[in-house]
């Protein structure tokens, strides 16, 4: 299973280097190449010089849709990929909710980040209203195709599912939310292009992913993962999240 970190607004340069020394230990036994951190993009730098020679990832949590240019304060893939990042998070709920990222933005974020050889992780997710309105498999595959427009069938994605409702609030998608919404995510791979697209692309589930939650989740059919926010901020809750999931 893939533990992805999410650490949004946290870990300084210098907290990322004890964070990311720790978790070389940690993970020394481990199958390092399924870790992947995703520290802010102050940290990266940091990130890049201690884990030069590891096997374990790491990721800009956002990029900007221009590459360079009078765009004050963007943050450019070129730059990303200089540090030799593997991956970029792209569309997190909270860079639609809270920056008004839309679904076009998202596309154009993922071409960019594809054209430079890096990875794109997508995030998609519907908010509780639209989960109680229904419109949960219309929303994801809105936003999953949209994602894709970009895309050919001989590139490699990675897609988070992330119910918007379950981010940072303590309320997991149960087992069987999970495994329906990764079939449907699975089908629309395998329609939009064909079953080894649909094959190769790892599915990870987030929202509240625990060391207390994560063995059942990891249980379910088509998840190949997981994106973790909070747990990803301590060594031990990561690392044990993995433990518990392979
Ligand atoms: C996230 O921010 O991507 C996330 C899943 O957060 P949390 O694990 O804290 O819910």
């Amino acid at each position: 299973m893939i533990c992805a970190g999410n650490w949004k607004l946290n870990k300084s340069p210098k907290e990322t280097e004890s964070f990311l020394k720790k978790l070389l230990i940690a993970a020394d036994q481990l199958d390092q190449s399924k870790f992947i951190v995703f520290p802010p993009a102050l940290s990266l730098a940091k990130a890049s010089e201690i884990l030069n020679g590891s096997k374990i990832n790491y990721g800009c949590q956002n990029i900007s849709t221009v590459n360079s240019g009078a765009f004050t304060g963007e943050t450019s893939v070129d730059h990303v990929k200089e540090l030799n990042c593997d991956f970029v998070l792209i569309g997190h709920s909270e860079r639609r909710s809270l920056f008004a990222e839309t679904d076009d933005e998202v596309a154009t974020k993922v071409r960019l980040t594809l054209d430079q050889g890096l990875k794109p992780m997508i995030c998609i997710g519907e908010t509780l209203k639209q989960r109680e309105a229904g419109e949960t498999k219309n929303i994801l595959k809105s936003q999953l195709l949209a994602s894709l427009e970009k895309v050919s069938s001989t590139e490699s994605i990675t897609v988070a599912y992330e119910p918007v409702w379950a981010i940072g609030t303590g309320k997991v998608a149960g087992p069987e939310q999970v495994n329906d919404v990764h079939n449907f995510l699975r089908d629309i791979l395998i329609k939009k292009f064909d079953e080894s697209f649909a094959a190769k692309t790892p599915l990870l589930y987030g929202g509240s992913v625990k060391p207390t939650n994560a063995a059942e989740l990891a249980k379910v059919e088509n998840v190949d993962g997981f994106l973790i926010g909070g747990a990803s901020l301590q060594v031990e809750s990561f690392i044990q999240i993995y433990r518990n999931s392979n």
